[in-house]
């Protein structure tokens, strides 16, 4: 592949309406220039990869906005995908944070596992559109394929189904609309799809743990039950929904005329890692006739693991589950699934259209995976997690789930034996361990306003990407440890920082008290 190719080169004749070079068909220079291009980005990515050492390189706010303001200029005559690359290096790609880096480790945001990243490949080039059959017909099939896998998995009987989401955001909404739907068709025998909400829709009510991500409640809003649907239960001390907090909600909605229809268990907080007694809450969602609706996007990837998958236990009871992959799956964005308990329930999401996936067209086998999204247009995320399980196998997947939670394991042991470290997490649920730099002089504005610093200092210091979080109302740092390729002495290194930048600012502190 000659490097500088320049597709001028190639030109004959027309210029403006030579375009072969542009699109991936079966026309020789369309295919020349597919691999040229691709080698050209495999080759920088290759580099900046390579010479990038810290997780974070690049600029602070005002300056990188500056420096990328100057890069959306086009020309009228384009220019060769090398010299875009190239412009490009120093601003857009190398002032990233590099999330494969042994010390990023802030957020639900996973380091992509390699097979993944070739999936991306394949199912951009083909562009398979998820909708209907005949835009996926190999696609379709490999995705019922993984969602029959998925399902059994997490131990549902054959009458479980789903479909691939854009993350968890979507998966809880589509829970919560199903349950919603469900609930005012046995109730009021309402039709919500074609007659909208009924009267009573706004004595509806969710339960979930107050410490369960704010999707449930966003979700709430945009079915038109508002935020205030959502009853929030008191977590126990390991931040885990209390049950004794939920019978008592049950009887006081009870007492209300309130009308609850959903329990939305957490399996896998963001801050906390923690695990709603999920045996507990389905029994609950049983006796009461409450649709029970599990978010695993986090702590879902336990399936694969060999030490922990008993946490997941009552799991299989859920009436719908979602499942993030790019989080401890190690899947690109995006890569998330939407599971049932009984396939039926999509029925109050269909929709025929005529150009789409009429009703006749079923009766040949050509199956419309429409019907069980809320997407039309929709991506062959499906590949990515088929390709990593294909390539890695279950074995090794399984390990690399549990070093990632072993490692926050350790991180919390180690970080207890410093003075200055108060550890929230001493024993991780999952693999977030939560922390801060305490000194007995400090007051509570003090501490927040260091803890703060310590993050920012590392952040723009390029040693680590760590996060901040808010416990009962004060600053706390978090590690979310979800890369199986570092090692305990990243954890070491991250820990020494904080103490490090920790005592400085402290030292600074008791030289002049009033300006930390
Ligand atoms: C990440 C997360 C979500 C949101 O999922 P997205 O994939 O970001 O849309 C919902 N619930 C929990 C517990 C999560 O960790």
């Amino acid at each position: 592949m000659a490097v500088g190719y320049d597709i001028k080169e190639n030109l004959a004749g027309d210029q403006e309406n030579y375009f072969e070079d542009f699109f991936l068909h079966r026309h020789p220079s369309g295919v020349a220039a597919y691999e040229h291009m691709a080698t050209a980005v495999v080759h920088k990515l290759a580099k900046v990869f390579s010479e990038q050492s810290a997780p974070y390189e690049g600029q602070k706010t005002e300056a990188l906005q500056a420096q990328i303001k100057q890069l959306a200029i086009f020309s009228y005559e384009g220019e060769s995908l090398e010299k875009v690359l190239d412009a490009i290096e120093g601003s857009v790609l190398t002032q990233n944070v590099n999330i494969s880096h042994e010390r990023a480790a802030a957020h639900l945001h996973c380091p992509p596992l390699l097979p993944a990243l070739a999936g991306e490949m394949i199912l951009s080039a083909f562009n398979q559109s998820m909708d209907s059959w005949d835009q996926s017909p190999a696609a379709t099939f490999l995705e019922m394929e993984m969602i029959n896998w998925l399902t059994a998995k997490f131990g549902f009987s054959n009458q479980g189904d789903g479909s691939f989401t854009s993350g968890g955001t979507q998966s809880n909404y589509m829970g919560l609309l199903l349950a919603r739907d469900a609930f005012c068709h046995t109730y009021w025998g309402r039709d919500v799809q074609k007659e909208g909400l009924p009267e009573g829709a706004s004595r509806m009510r969710i339960l979930c743990s107050e410490e369960s991500h704010f999707t449930v409640k966003q979700a709430a809003a945009q079915l038109g039950l508002g935020e205030d649907a959502v009853v929030s239960i008191p977590t126990d001390e390991h931040h885990r929904l209390s049950l004794e907090g939920l019978n008592v909600t049950i009887k006081e909605l009870a007492d209300k005329q309130l009308l609850p229809f959903a329990l939305v268990g957490t399996c896998g907080t963001t801050d906390f890692g923690s695990i709603d007694p999920l045996p507990e809450l389905a029994e609950t969602a049983k006796t009461n006739g409450l649709w029970f609706h599990v978010d695993a996007a986090y702590g879902g990837a336990l399936m694969l693991s060999h030490h922990w998958s008993h946490k997941l236990a009552g799991i299989e009871q859920a009436d719908s589950l979602a499942v993030d992959f790019h989080k401890m799956f190690f899947q690109p964005i995006s890569c998330g699934a939407f599971l049932v308990k009984d396939r039926a329930s999509f029925r109050y999401i269909q929709h025929h259209a005529a150009y789409l996936n009429p009703e006749d067209d079923e009766e040949d086998g050509a199956v419309h995976l429409v019907n069980k999204s809320i997407q039309t247009s929709r991506r062959f995320d499906a590949l990515k997690l088929f390709l990593s399980l294909r390539t890695i196998g279950t074995k090794r997947f399984g390990h690399m789930i549990d070093h990632t939670l072993q490692l926050a394991g350790y991180a919390a042991e180690y970080a207890d034996r410093f003075r200055s470290l108060t550890v929230l997490t001493r024993e991780p649920a999952l693999s977030t361990v939560i922390l801060r730099y305490t000194q007995p002089m400090l007051n509570a504005s003090e501490h927040n306003q260091i803890n703060r610093s310590i993050q920012k200092r590392l952040f723009h210091g390029g040693e680590a990407v760590i996060a901040k979080t808010t416990v009962d109302g004060a600053n706390f740092l978090k590690l979310t440890l979800l890369n199986p390729a570092a090692s305990r002495r990243d954890i070491e290194e991250i820990l020494h920082m904080i103490t490090r930048y920790g005592d400085e600012a402290y030292q600074k502190w008791r030289e002049h008290p009033c300006q930390t």
